[in-house]
């Protein structure tokens, strides 16, 4: 990825695994510009599959679950905004409404 791509905005709906690699992706990859990871959930993304099995049956710590850690979004630059919702794309403004209220502007969701 060009250095062009500093001043973008990219922003992702679903802060799960799925949510959580692309963001992390895109900076190993190169990505320079601003990320925004968005999540229903308050908690950082974590990893679903181990919660009802190794978290359950003690054999993993409820930390070995996430995929980010707080600190480890932060070193990566990817603003994680958890606890809200997602709840309208308005594609022609490339805009996206928060459950409480903000509005995000995106280049790239
Ligand atoms: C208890 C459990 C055990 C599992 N075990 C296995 C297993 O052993 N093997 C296996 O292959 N799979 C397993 N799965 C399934 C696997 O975890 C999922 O396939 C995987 O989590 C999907 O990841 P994802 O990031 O695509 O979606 P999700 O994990 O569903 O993450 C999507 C995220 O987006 C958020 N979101 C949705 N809509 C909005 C919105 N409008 N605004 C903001 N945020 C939003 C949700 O809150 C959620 O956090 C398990 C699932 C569970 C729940």
């Amino acid at each position: 990825m060009s250095e062009s791509n500093q001043d973008q905005h990219y922003v992702i709906i679903g802060a799960g695994q799925a949510g959580a690699e692309v963001a992390s992706s895109l900076r190993k990859r190169g990505f320079e510009g601003r990320i925004t990871l968005i999540g229903e959930e308050q908690a950082p993304p974590y990893r679903r599959p181990p919660l009802s099995k190794a978290y359950f049956s003690g054999d993993a710590t409820g930390d070995s679950l996430f995929v980010m850690k707080p600190e480890q979004l932060e070193k990566a630059r990817i603003d994680f905004i958890g606890g809200v919702a997602v709840t309208a794309i308005d594609p022609a403004a490339h805009t996206v409404a928060l459950a409480d209220g903000r509005s995000i502007g995106y280049d790239r969701l």
